[in-house]
């Protein structure tokens, strides 16, 4: 039997880089994924064809709304999904082969197969072709994600009531597309598909979109997808079930007052979130414990309660985000090694793709106000920026929250064009807990979108933004 000093189950962000940096620690390292693609949810099913479609979809609404006001002629542009969702895949193989390379280079061993503990040091690797093989490993790390969930009453027929993972592959842009869910994924692929003809409509438990976010933020973007991509929405709904019959999907809600509505569409994509994924993974066996939402449990160290296996990524509590898994990846592989490292989660940014794209880390009014801390807020909206006004991205404004006494950054939320970029600023900000003043005294680039951050801080500091 094969041994190793760490085995990784499952390929994603969260476990390509633990055992990337499990490797260059010098152990010896094998990662086990299921799937013939590396990459798990993020790089075949997740962020990197969601992107890319989004870019795509952008281009075309760019094309018919825009050009013209550009001085760019062009005749009446047209949709080849096609070829759309086959540069996708393009995009898609480029970034799995780009895993395979670099788990060679690290000569980390790759296992193609289903793994699962037959006890704390024996994994199992049931092969696509019936094999099967076993390896021992002095160390395991848990990574195997998580898998799009439901709501009672629904079935998911993978045909016309659909998961984010359908929706990278349809073969035809939907007429009326009813998203159940307005969060990030559900909003993202709305985007991408209102973008080329279709009419959206959301459905939302809660009172307005991206609910965990600022509220600021949810309420701006509610009005420019409205605006702009003739976004429909049903807030304080609960859907109540979905019924596919040929071409057409009925969805039923109870709206507040309890009154029945129902919605007619040809695509009803169900975005409700993700449910951590452990199926078959032995956990019995050796006794790892999930907690009450079936996640795996973990110490403050990502360890779970066998003190041999860790566990990381959307598998864990926490922000199911791909940048969230590979830190988790990098702190425990660092930790196996007698390492001391850190995350502070709360300085894990928090993107949606739209646009205008928002962006957001540290803590939301919301959750200030809740806590009874006195802070003082800056704001800058985009129409007051000359590098908006030239690309006319003028929709959305930066706003920072500063402590009342200190001026330290205790929060900044974007909404706007690029800010997924630009919420980067913020993150150095507040990891080496900078002031809103020290930021408001540091040069921005000339015409940039990241003034915005600059001005935002002056007008949270004292109150004196220049532009505006
Ligand atoms: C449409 C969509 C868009 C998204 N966009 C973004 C975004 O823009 N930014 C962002 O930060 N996040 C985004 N996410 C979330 C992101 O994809 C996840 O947070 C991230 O992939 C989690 O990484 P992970 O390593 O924990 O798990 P995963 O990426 O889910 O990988 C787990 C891997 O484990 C494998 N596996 C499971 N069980 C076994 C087993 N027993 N044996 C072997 N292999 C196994 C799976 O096949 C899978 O490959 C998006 C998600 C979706 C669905």
């Amino acid at each position: 039997m094969e041994k190793f000093d760490v085995t990784v189950i499952g390929s994603g962000p969260g476990g390509y880089v633990a055992a990337i940096r499990c490797a260059q620690l010098g152990m010896k390292t094998a990662i086990i994924e299921k799937y013939p693609a590396m990459g798990g949810t993020c790089l075949n099913v997740g962020c990197i064809p969601s992107k890319a479609l989004l870019d795509s979809s952008e281009h075309f609404y760019n094309a018919v709304n825009h050009f013209a006001e550009h001085g760019i002629e062009v005749k009446s542009p047209k949709v080849n999904l096609t070829q759309m969702i086959e540069r996708k895949r393009g995009v898609v193989k480029l970034s799995v082969d780009g895993i395979s390379y670099l788990m060679k280079k690290n000569k980390i061993t790759v296992f193609n197969g289903h793994g699962s503990f037959v006890n704390k040091t024996t994994i199992e690797i049931a092969k696509a072709d019936g094999g099967k093989e076993q390896i021992e490993s002095a160390k395991t790390i848990i990574a195997t994600g998580s898998k799009p969930s439901t709501l009672p009453g629904i079935t998911i027929d993978k045909k016309r009531v659909i998961t984010s993972t359908e929706a990278l592959e349809l073969s035809e842009v939907p007429k009326h597309m009813i998203v159940i869910g307005g969060g990030v994924i559900g909003l993202e692929l709305g985007s991408v598909y209102a973008r080329l003809g279709a009419k959206v409509s959301v459905v939302e438990f809660m009172d307005g979109l991206i609910p965990t976010m600022d509220k600021g933020l949810g309420k701006e973007l509610q009005r420019v997808l409205k605006k702009n991509l003739g976004f429909e929405y049903y807030f304080n709904h609960k859907v109540t079930g979905v019924v596919a019959k040929g071409k057409e999907v009925t969805v039923s809600a109870d709206d507040k007052n309890g009154k029945k509505v129902e919605l007619k569409g040809d695509y009803c994509l169900v975005s409700v979130g993700r449910r951590p994924y452990t199926d078959n993974l032995g956990l019995d066996k050796v006794g790892v414990k999930l907690d009450a939402r079936g996640k795996v449990e973990v110490d403050e160290h990502l360890r779970t309660n066998v003190d041999n296996i860790y566990a990381i990524g959307d598998v864990i509590k926490g922000a199911m985000l791909a940048h969230k898994a590979e830190e988790e990846g990098v702190y425990v592989a660092e930790t196996m090694a007698g390492q001391k490292p850190h995350i502070d989660y709360n300085l894990i940014p928090g993107v949606v793709y739209t646009w205008p794209e928002v962006a957001s880390v540290g803590y939301t009014e919301e959750q200030l106000k809740e806590q009874g801390k006195k802070y003082k807020t800056g704001s800058f909206p985009f129409k007051a920026s000359g590098r908006a006004r030239a690309s006319m991205d003028t929709d959305g404004f930066v706003k920072v929250l500063a402590d009342e006494a200190t001026d330290e950054i205790l929060g900044v939320h974007m909404i706007g064009p690029r800010v997924a970029d630009m919420i980067a600023e913020a993150v150095v900000a507040m990891e080496y807990r900078a002031s809103a003043e020290d930021i408001a005294r540091m040069s921005h680039a000339h015409p940039t979108f990241t003034e915005n951050m600059k001005e935002a801080c002056l007008d949270a500091t004292a109150k004196r933004p220049i532009h505006i």
